[in-house]
């Protein structure tokens, strides 16, 4: 730990030293940023930002990498590695196990319902007609955000705005004390929020709603924006190991995007480059409409781009379309730069760039390759395990749900029928462990609360919370997915080819540099309270960076 200050420490060009500290609060404001930007890449693997480089503009993920600091080394310490927890994680600095956003969505053991980590029945869409795309908040995030210490700290006078087209995106960042937290609605084509945050939408998000840019960007077809000869870091444009989107029998440019919505179905658009092209123009009217950064305390804007993440799941890290989506991602991400440049200057914001997660290669594509990967069937694996609870326990219900590579054991029927739940428990785990695929199974006894050594266990630990995680954790083995689809990938494992994200920071203070000292996600949110001199999120257990 000491090492890693040490290096991280000259990130800074000018240090945050003595003097400083015994300087009255209101001269000390002045050496902070006015603004901080945080975006996330949804999906984004570190390795992106090396393999498109030469084709990057000068002033997008180029301008990050050359003028700012690069901690290239940068991972999750926790699994599952999933949207929401990733997201939660970032913005309050602590891992599932604290904030208790396990997943997107878990069982609910006591009702036997699927929650969804931002589902707030008691709250109403605003923004559009939509029933269920408003009904959201941040009430099953458990611990603070770095944007609610802020708006704390400063009596509610700073602005912590969040945008993003995944709700769970733009919800969680937000925390439970924005300004406001937009999302996309795929019913009206608007960006929508909730009565959580207000009754009606502030003006500057009518009038981009009535600019109708989901129709303008989906009435073209979708090509490659180089010549498609051109995209040689990437497979072939027709490759098996791709999926295909609605009315197409290939996998290949250019994909007729006029063909695939309606005006009560906008869903295409976040499977497209054309969802972060919008996202980056909400960020943008945010900024204008806000006066962000312009006021006496430093204010939050967190966009987070989510269509890296549609696509990648339908197409894998290899596709042209995937490499296309980071070349027009690169130009959104160069004009929010430009833009905060022009209308604050660079020494007054600080900007930082993550994602929420990584990915896989596509399994399909390695098993040609001859390497270790492989497609779990959680329908065959739940049957067989049926017939073992049958014979082992007297009983095949006792099992509830298995969601999340977890296992939900049926407490109820464990009470009645008088069955040792840590017995059972163990059982189940070592039944799991005869299948191909499966790397190991923790118990609940041994991830609440028991030392457990090796490196993948500990991330496991960081990723349970009791009371809405399942009783046995499955670790797929590296390279294995769930069969649910056998093109495209996904993630939500210890691997680091899905923890292993950028951690890129530019402006105000910070000179260029490198470190390859790892760092984990849960250090961001303690960073910026560091550089703001606020208390870190209340569950905040990451390192100031320096
Ligand atoms: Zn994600
Ligand atoms: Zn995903």
């Amino acid at each position: 730990m000491k090492l890693r200050t040490i290096i991280l420490f000259s990130l800074l060009s000018v240090s945050l030293d003595a003097q400083t500290i015994t300087k009255p609060v209101s001269q000390q404001q002045n050496i902070q940023p006015k603004l901080i930007v945080g975006i996330v890449v949804d999906q984004m693997r570190y390795d992106y930002l090396s393999k498109y480089y030469n084709k990057f503009c000068e002033n997008g993920f180029k301008k990050l990498l050359t003028q700012g600091y690069n901690c290239k080394n940068a991972n999750y310490n926790y699994a599952p590695t999933y949207t929401g927890p990733g997201h939660a994680s970032i913005y309050s600095g602590t891992t599932p196990a604290y904030h208790g956003v396990i997943a997107n969505d878990w069982f609910e053991r006591n009702t036997g319902k699927i929650i969804y980590v931002t589902d707030d029945q008691s709250v109403q869409t605003v923004g559009s007609s939509s029933v269920k795309e408003g009904k959201m908040s941040p009430c099953n995030l458990l611990a603070s955000t770095i944007g609610d210490e802020m708006r704390l700290f400063s009596n509610l006078k700073c602005k912590v705005i969040a945008v993003a087209l995944k709700d769970r995106a733009a919800i969680l960042p937000g925390g439970h004390l924005s300004n406001g937290s937009f999302w996309f609605d795929s019913e009206s084509g608007n960006f929508i929020t909730s009565t959580y945050y207000m009754k009606r939408l502030p003006q500057w998000v009518t009038d981009f709603n009535s600019r109708r840019l989901a129709d303008k960007y989906l009435s073209r077809p979708w090509n490659t924006l180089k010549p498609i000869e051109q995209y040689t870091e990437s497979a072939k444009d027709n490759n098996p190991y791709e999926g295909l989107y609605k009315g197409e029998s290939m996998p290949v440019f250019p994909h007729n995007l006029p063909a695939m919505f309606s005006k009560t179905n906008y869903e295409i658009l976040r499977s497209t480059p054309f969802g972060n092209t919008i996202t980056k123009d909400i960020a943008i009217a945010a900024l204008k409409g806000e006066k962000l950064g312009k006021g006496e305390y430093t204010d939050f804007l967190a966009i987070s781009f989510s269509s890296t993440d549609y696509i990648g799941h339908k197409m894998g890290p290899q596709s042209v379309e995937v490499e296309d989506t980071y070349l027009r991602l690169d130009l959104n991400i160069a004009e929010i730069i430009t833009f905060l440049e022009q209308s604050l200057g660079r020494d007054n914001f600080l900007l930082f760039l993550t994602a929420d997660h990584a990915a896989a290669y596509v399994p399909e594509e390695l098993i040609d390759l001859k390497m270790n990967a492989g497609y779990f069937s959680y329908k065959v694996f739940s049957d067989s395990l049926k017939g073992y609870l049958n014979k082992t326990f007297s009983d095949s219900n006792l099992v509830s749900k298995i969601m999340n590579d977890q296992i939900y054991l049926n407490r109820q029927l464990i009470k009645q029928k008088n069955i040792d739940i840590k017995n059972l428990e163990e059982g189940v785990a070592s039944f799991a462990l005869k299948f191909d695929g499966i790397a190991n199974a923790y118990t609940s006894y041994q991830l609440n609360g028991a030392t457990l050594q090796n490196r993948s266990a500990q991330m496991m630990q960081n990723g349970f919370y009791i009371k809405r995680s399942g009783d046995i954790a499955i670790l797929l083995e590296p390279a294995w997915l769930d069969d649910y689809s056998l093109t495209g990938t996904s993630h939500g494992t210890t691997y680091r080819y899905d923890t292993h994200v950028p951690l890129l920071w530019y402006g105000w203070k910070i000179k260029h540099g490198y470190s390859s000292v790892p760092v984990d996600i849960t250090d961001i949110a303690p960073t910026i309270a560091s550089i703001l001199n606020i208390t870190p999120p209340s569950a905040s257990l990451g390192k100031p960076l320096f």
